[in-house]
């Protein structure tokens, strides 16, 4: 199956940052269509009709999630839109943003309609300088064109578009604490219930949406919910963008069908295959939060619903973020893990104590057992103090936010699919990998 680009087809038109190339290419029109043509809720109608799913994670229906938003606002409503991609290994929404912006302002100017919005923010990780730039350029565009600010397209509809840059931390990534950070608080995220829809940002009804699954919006509008649904697997319609990295010959960025291919044609035939001389040793499937799989059970199909990791029960919604890490014999899973919980133990936000405390416990131990002062015993506390913040067979968790199980459940996965090697450091003393951090 070759890719099908939808969001990424324009990324290498030259020049499609500016409004007059992507005017050129039929931009915009999609916005005209849906203010002119169409009320808020058809417009909501035609993207549930699509099968749309949020690609954040949550794949839940996203003309769903704007009809919980008030039809007959009596405050402001406002959208959101989460660029603070942060999830290591994930580098598609960078991408998005910065090959083609206008893209991501159009798809935010037909969301905002839908939900009534009169003001949407776009939340963008500090560090996607270049990004960000390219952002407040193309929304200076389209306030000049008049497809932002008062009366757009004539239908008497009034919208304000800012940027907000993040200072950094991943857990403005989650929904109520990128709220929180917008408000200029901490970004600590809150329970649920309340809702966003019911009180989100200045205590007004607010929609988060994911730069990717608004880059869909102008697509499925211009062509009708009709052709999105029929692509890829009726279940989660569209496309999705792998990002492959890791010991690949050809790293990057991938835009699929969901549920046409499986993890082992996206390694093979998309990015090429491992190094020469080298054998796969294990995957990260979708970002650092994901279960890594182990060879064994790369032929299983890359979609949502249908990602089952063999023998390890059916993790619904741990297929993550398309951020797939390739490891091969070279890299060292016990130092993967301390890598990856380096991380989480420094971006925890301290509000729980099995977040705040559990994390940099599993960093210390990983951290002794890779460098040959493990013990006897240190595994099983390892995935005792995991279990706590976040039972992986079992769907509690202990935490405020999901970012708790974030880091538990690789923890728990890692030594569930390579104990042996966890047990040969401890034995030996030492880290028992030759280690090539060589990539390419
Ligand atoms: Fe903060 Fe961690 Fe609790 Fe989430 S789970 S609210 S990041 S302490």
């Amino acid at each position: 199956m070759a890719e099908h680009r939808i969001i990424l087809k324009d990324v290498d038109v030259p020049n499609i940052q500016d409004i007059g190339v992507y005017t050129s290419r039929g931009g915009y029109k999609a916005a005209e269509k849906a203010l002119k043509t169409m009320t808020p809720d058809e417009v909501i109608k035609e993207v549930q009709d699509s099968g749309l799913a949020g690609r954040g994670g949550a794949w839940f229906s996203t003309g769903t999630k704007w009809s919980f938003m008030p039809k007959e606002p009596k405050v402001p409503s406002y959208l959101c839109v989460n660029a603070d991609e942060s999830e290591p290994g994930t580098f598609k929404d960078r991408q998005l943003i910065e090959q083609n912006p206008h893209q991501l302002v159009e798809g935010t100017i037909i969301a905002a309609y839908a939900i009534r919005a009169r003001a949407a923010y776009i939340y963008v990780r500090g560090e996607m300088a270049e990004g960000m730039r390219g952002l407040d350029r193309a929304i200076a565009q389209a306030y000049a064109k008049g497809y932002i600010g008062k009366n757009l397209f004539g239908k008497g509809y009034d919208l304000d578009l800012y940027t907000h840059p993040g200072a950094g931390a991943y857990i403005c990534g989650e929904e109520t604490g990128l709220m929180q950070s917008l408000e200029g608080k901490r970004a600590e995220p809150r329970v649920k219930p309340p809702f966003p829809a019911q009180r989100g940002i200045f205590g007004c009804p607010t929609t988060v949406n994911n730069v990717q699954t608004l880059s869909y919006v102008p697509h499925i509008i211009a062509n009708g919910a009709a052709w999105f649904k029929g692509i890829g697997n009726p279940k989660y319609p569209g496309t999705f963008i792998f990002c492959i990295s890791g010991h690949v010959k050809n790293p990057g960025l991938f835009e699929m069908e969901l549920g046409t291919a499986t993890m082992r044609q996206l390694i093979y035939d998309y990015a090429g295959g491992l190094r020469d001389g080298h054998e796969l040793k294990a995957v990260i499937p979708g970002g650092a939060s994901t279960l890594p799989m182990t060879p064994d059970q790369i032929d299983i199909v890359m979609s949502p619903d249908q990602f089952l990791l063999p023998g390890r029960g059916p993790f619904k919604g741990m297929f993550g973020t398309g951020g797939i890490i390739v490891m091969d014999e070279t890299a060292c899973v016990v130092d993967m893990l301390l890598n990856l919980m380096q991380f989480f133990a420094h971006e925890s936000c301290g509000q729980c104590t099995p977040c705040r405390e559990g994390a940099p416990w599993i960093r210390d131990v990983v951290k002794r057992i890779e460098h040959g002062q493990g013990k006897l015993g240190d595994i099983d506390l390892l995935l005792n103090v995991a279990d706590n913040v976040a039972g992986l067979l079992s769907p509690r968790y202990s935490t405020i936010c999901l970012f708790g199980p974030a880091f538990s459940y690789p923890t728990q996965g890692t030594i569930l699919a390579f104990r042996e090697e966890f047990e040969e450091h401890i034995r030996q003393g030492r880290c028992p990998i030759q280690k090539d951090k060589g990539i390419g």
